[in-house]
């Protein structure tokens, strides 16, 4: 399997998106690549494990693409944590601050049963907004949530920090 070193090199750096002065850290390069893919779900699934994963939550969209591949490597159900107005069912839903602007979240809060230790995957950790109203949403739902595991972390944003203070212990494959 290839080293995190290996797997940072996969991640491609875009200047000025989505807006001037921003350093995106685009994930397209890394899900190309097949052992790249491979390797990042690997790692992934294995901390999920460790942390006693009963579900895996993601957030819409790239969270569902590493989210729903640790899932299937520990055989166990995936809950969506989707963009607004997408669900069919009565959901529950979050409002909350991005670094620039604000944004929604929003699941079905029938797609976990009390109790059960759900731990989240995305793609990237940066001021740790987005996570945290994951967290919020699926304890409201009756989940237990203490693990969140990402790609990428932007230590410099302070997001593990956040997502620590409410309980939540991060991991990351890299900063
Ligand atoms: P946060 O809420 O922690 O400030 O931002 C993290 C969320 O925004 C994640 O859902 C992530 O997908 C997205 N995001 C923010 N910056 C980047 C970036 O540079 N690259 C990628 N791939 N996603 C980002």
């Amino acid at each position: 399997a290839l080293t995190p070193d290996q797997l940072k090199a996969l991640v491609r750096t875009v200047p000025d998106f989505p807006q001037p002065g921003i350093q995106f850290r685009d994930i397209t390069t890394l899900i190309g690549d097949g052992a790249g893919l491979s390797a990042s779900v690997a790692h992934l699934a294995a901390m999920a494990r460790e942390a006693g994963a009963q579900k895996i939550a993601g957030m819409e969209a790239r969270g569902f693409i590493f989210g729903a591949a640790v899932a299937v490597q520990l055989g166990v159900g995936f809950v969506s944590v989707r963009k607004p107005g997408k669900l069919p069912v009565d959901v529950i839903g979050i409002d909350y601050d991005l670094e620039y602007g604000k944004d929604r979240l929003e699941m079905d809060p029938g797609a976990v049963s009390d109790g059960e230790q759900v731990v989240i995957v995305d793609d990237l950790i940066a001021t740790g907004g987005t996570a945290l109203a994951a967290v919020k949403l699926l304890r409201t739902a009756g989940a237990r949530v203490d693990n969140a595991l990402f790609v990428i972390d932007l230590p410099d944003l302070g997001g593990a920090e956040r997502l620590a203070a409410a309980g939540v212990d991060v991991a990351a494959l890299m900063d």
